[in-house]
């Protein structure tokens, strides 16, 4: 037996509304995040990309300590600008992390001259966790780079030599933004995360 998930995309800045279809499609139950306290009410949240320093500057310090509390607690994805956020360092500039992810990334790391570019890079598990390395299409828009990754963090997707798509525990992160590419396996792997989180038992 399977419930609908109820998934948050912050809606603050960026672009929010192509992860909001792309969750709607593959079923989810979507709410747009504006508030705080919006939080309460989701199984699971999308931080979109965007500028991550103005997301900080919109969340304010309140917005910002229960956004961590959450992150704690309840599956968090993150694309680009999304994937600083829940990251535990952030380089070039430094800047405060919600450190879901123990991971350090750097802003901008592709360089003015590459500000977007589309690549192919490598799925390297399936959607049940298994490694099956498959290709996938990623769209790279003033990208960050993770620059060190912690030992419990585990590498769900790579381009080139970098890791791109990141997981630990329940918090997932894309460096690309996968909302504007047709494959929907990232999104739907978050979705299984949150499905699978639902099946463990707590005493
Ligand atoms: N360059 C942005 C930042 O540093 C991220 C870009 C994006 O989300 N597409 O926050």
């Amino acid at each position: 037996m399977s419930t609908t998930p109820k998934i948050g995309v912050l809606a603050l800045q960026g672009d929010f509304d192509a992860h909001r279809r792309r969750l709607e499609e593959l079923g989810a139950q979507v709410v747009l995040v504006k508030k705080p306290e919006q939080l309460d009410e989701i199984d699971g949240l999308v931080i979109p990309g965007g500028e991550s320093g103005t997301f900080l500057k919109l969340l304010g310090p309140a917005g910002f300590e229960k956004l961590k509390q959450f992150v704690r607690l309840k599956p968090t994805f993150g694309t680009c600008a999304g994937a600083i956020l829940l990251a535990s360092e952030v380089e070039n500039p430094p800047q405060a992390g919600l450190g879901a992810l123990n991971i350090r990334v750097r802003r901008n790391a592709y360089g003015r001259q590459i500000d977007s570019s589309i690549r192919e890079g490598k799925l390297v598990r399936d959607l049940d966790g298994r490694l099956n390395v498959s290709p996938l299409e990623m769209v790279f828009i003033r990208a960050p780079k993770i620059s060190h990754l912690g030992e419990e963090v585990e590498v769900l997707a790579t381009e080139g030599n970098d890791p791109v798509v990141v997981r630990q525990g329940s918090a997932l992160a894309a460096t690309f933004h996968p909302e504007l590419s047709d494959d929907p396996r990232i999104h739907q792997l978050f979705l299984n995360l949150i499905q699978n989180g639902k099946k463990q038992v707590r005493p």
